[in-house]
């Protein structure tokens, strides 16, 4: 008999730990059983078996409790290998959550535990060639010779008919038979061959490769600098070496661009993992990786995961996306989680980015990390040229429009010349918000603390948080005058701002709204990439990974949008935002401009946008992090109190700062203080930040604090390293 210990999620039991049970047969570590528990029958995972000699009931004499048998064994073969096994240990300590809820964040949907989801195996008839036999017929002979030279034919592919086929199955020449197949989601072949490197590229490529250990890497190349011709090239190297490759990119539907890249250049050897994929999609390409049949796995953030054998290369590219943080439980950084793979397979990680993270570029100068750079773009193509332009002149010279007149003249001239325009906006919908002229009461969401947006297409108001939704009213809730307003600018109404006023406009916008549908993103790519649209506006979606040759102007709307946000990254993301946009223009032949516009065109973050000047943003950001204490002057951790109670929150939030400056007295605690959404779906939330330079006790007494309170129940604690979000 087996002793087993079995990890469950139980909502009613939060706490990480395992239940024993017993089995008669062996069963392999990280293989799923289902077991009652209580009354109930769940499933867990197996995290140990060993063998013992005595009897139930002695255990139970000797233990003093009641074991149960399990109830069936689920998996022959491991569902996570040892690796992923380890990975899921440092995961749970590092972010402080369940080792099952790390498990299960590694897993397609349709392998976790709880999911009820079965995704079956695809089949489809192919024909089987058995013998060669006199037909009855000159068509079903011509048929057979046909079968006989396309061996396992789909019957869809056959040019011969079903009676056709079947009447010759009959005779038994052929049998049709169901064979397992994968759904791929990329069909589309085109072939591309690798460009020779540039010098630069091929320094960088070399310098990596001679790397037969873990080091991390940190690629800083200029937009257009060729960053996706070394992950290429270095891929192929690497698959040549017998080894696998993990590309990571920010969000796979946004980068559409390195996922073409890598599929023209290696076929079926790659799988991608993305959530837009139908389930069964993923299902099939996470198999495909499991039974070892791809070389190299294109993903975003949960791809870091994916279960690959023998990694020789991880790549990360948009290394300071936020999309690489996961804001929910649990919330791991995935450049932590590659450098751990890295160094469990001994193998090089290369961070990407024109505009790396301030965390990383400091590693990088103190040598944590190795630095590469590629500072000039492809064929000394230059940069684009960057233009402020003041809109406080704008309005001195009575233009209160959405565009100066600088930036309308450049987009007609843009378009005169049958070039493309990209804009930014980085604010999705029509109007932000609604506002009554006559009480002043701005139009705001009952269950959180937001105004509600305007759509026009769907004529609604919607929450961006909850997407709570009324009709659009031309009446103030509160007052009920009719003399209400909208104010400031969505993606809606720029489009059809454009469409209004310049004749030749053809205008796409891309943003969360307009890309919903399956494939919405590629299409509208698409189309602007067979020049069936010359404007292109958009979120900061439009920022990242395009490469259109004929975009020759790229304008910003409100730079300032993103400097205003509360948050100590907002330089940061700024400066990002707007170099990253900029590089999209002047990628091809010609020339690229930029313009933007903003309230304060003197601020040091547009001035550094506008010279490139990555280290002096670097020099002077730095300089204010170190003022104001923040990372990377240390870490933050952010500790969310959140709840129904109102007074219950602010109580409980106070009594846990007491908590931690006494246990945690070389620690900063700043707050409670209400989150900048205080109010989201009626939950209550407060936030405290800690600043922390050294871990001594940090893990055990934040784990401590939070078992107790979310056990007590009344409040819920979530603690989040290097949290995205403030
Ligand atoms: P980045 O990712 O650094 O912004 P890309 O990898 O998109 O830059 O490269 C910019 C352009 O230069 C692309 O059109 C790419 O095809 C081209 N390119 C890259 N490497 C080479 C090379 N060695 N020779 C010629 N063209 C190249
Ligand atoms: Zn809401
Ligand atoms: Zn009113």
């Amino acid at each position: 008999m087996y002793i087993l210990k079995v990890l469950v999620e139980h909502s009613s039991y939060q706490l990480d730990r395992t239940f024993d049970y017993l089995s008669n047969d062996y069963v392999e570590t990280g293989c799923r059983v289902s077991i009652p528990f209580g009354r109930q029958k769940i499933i867990g995972y197996v995290t140990e078996c060993y063998q013992t000699d005595k009897t139930k009931h002695q255990l139970e004499e000797e233990k003093g409790f009641r074991y149960s048998f399990i109830i069936q064994i689920i998996d022959q073969k491991p569902l996570l290998n040892k690796e992923l096994q380890e990975l899921a240990k440092y995961m749970a300590k590092q972010t402080l959550s369940t080792r099952i809820s790390c498990l299960q964040c590694m897993l397609p949907i349709q392998l976790k535990p709880k999911s009820q989801k079965t995704v079956g195996i695809k089949y489809e008839k192919v024909i089987s060639f058995i013998k060669e036999i006199p037909l009855k017929t000159p068509k079903q002979q011509e048929a057979l010779n046909y079968i006989k030279e396309h061996p396992l034919l789909p019957v869809k592919d056959c040019p011969y008919s079903l009676v056709v086929l079947n009447n010759i199955e009959k005779q038994g020449a052929i049998q049709i038979i169901q064979q397992e197949v994968y759904r791929d989601p990329y069909h589309e072949n085109i072939q591309q061959n690798d460009f020779p490197l540039t010098p630069m590229q091929q320094k960088v490529v070399n310098e990596i490769l001679l790397c037969h250990d873990f080091q991390t890497y940190l690629l800083h190349g200029v937009t257009g600098s060729g960053k996706t011709e070394v992950y290429l090239q270095l891929s192929r190297h690497i698959i040549e070496q017998g080894k696998t490759v993990l590309m990571m990119v920010p969000e796979i539907a946004l980068t559409p661009m390195m996922v073409a890249a890598f599929k023209s250049r290696f076929g079926k050897q790659v799988a991608i993992l993305h959530s837009k994929l139908s389930s069964g999609e993923r299902y099939d390409e996470y198999r495909r990786i499991v039974e070892d049949e791809v070389k190299i796995v294109v993903g975003a953030r949960s791809a870091v995961f994916a279960p690959l054998e023998k990694i020789g290369l991880i790549i990360m590219d948009e290394e300071h996306d936020a999309s690489y943080k996961q804001e929910s439980n649990p919330r791991y950084l995935t450049s932590q989680i590659a450098r751990w793979r890295g160094k469990y397979h001994e193998c090089p990680v290369v961070l990407g980015s024109a505009t790396p993270s301030l965390e990383s570029y400091s590693r990088a100068l103190k040598g944590v990390y190795h630095l590469c750079s590629l500072p000039k773009r492809i064929n000394q193509k230059p940069l684009p040229t960057i233009e402020m332009i003041d809109m406080v002149e704008e309005i001195k010279h009575h233009n209160y429009d959405l565009l100066s007149n600088k930036m309308k003249t450049k987009i007609q001239e843009t378009l005169d010349k049958n070039e493309q325009v990209m804009l930014l906006l980085n604010k999705r919908g029509y109007a932000s918000y609604m506002r009554c002229l006559s009480c002043d009461e701005v139009l705001k969401c009952p269950h959180c603390d937001v105004s509600l947006t305007y759509h026009k297409d769907s004529k609604t108001m919607r929450c961006h948080y909850c997407d709570y939704q009324i009709p659009f009213i031309k009446k103030c809730s509160h007052c009920g005058s009719t003399n209400v307003k909208l104010i400031g600018s969505g993606t809606q109404k720029i489009e059809e701002y454009l469409e209004n006023n310049f004749l030749n406009a053809r205008v796409i916008r891309y943003d969360v709204d307009s890309t919903r549908k399956k494939d919405g993103h590629h299409e509208l790519l698409k189309r602007f990439e067979n020049q069936e649209a010359n404007i292109l506006v958009g979120t900061q979606m439009i920022a990242k990974g395009l490469n259109f040759e004929n975009v020759t102007f790229v304008g910003v709307i409100n730079a300032d949008l993103s400097l205003n946000i509360p948050d100590f990254r907002a330089n940061e993301r700024t400066y990002q935002l707007l170099e990253q946009v900029s590089g999209r223009s002047g990628r091809g032949k010609k020339q690229g401009t930029v313009m933007i516009q903003t309230y304060n065109p003197d601020h040091f973050v547009l001035q550094c946008v506008k010279n490139h000047d990555y280290q002096m943003f670097y020099k002077k950001e730095m300089e204010i992090r170190q003022l104001a204490k923040y990372p990377p002057y240390c870490y933050l951790i952010s500790v969310l109190v959140q709840g129904k109670k109102e007074e219950e929150v602010i109580w409980n939030a106070k009594q846990m700062k007491e908590y931690l400056k006494k246990q945690l007295p070389h620690v900063g605690v700043l707050g409670p203080a209400p989150c900048t959404i205080y109010k989201m779906s009626d939950i209550y939330r407060q936030r405290m930040t800690l600043k922390v330079t050294k871990t001594d006790h940090l893990y055990e007494t934040l784990q401590m604090m939070m078992d107790y309170y979310n056990k007590k129940g009344k409040v819920n604690v979530i603690c989040d390293f290097n949290p995205y979000t403030t």
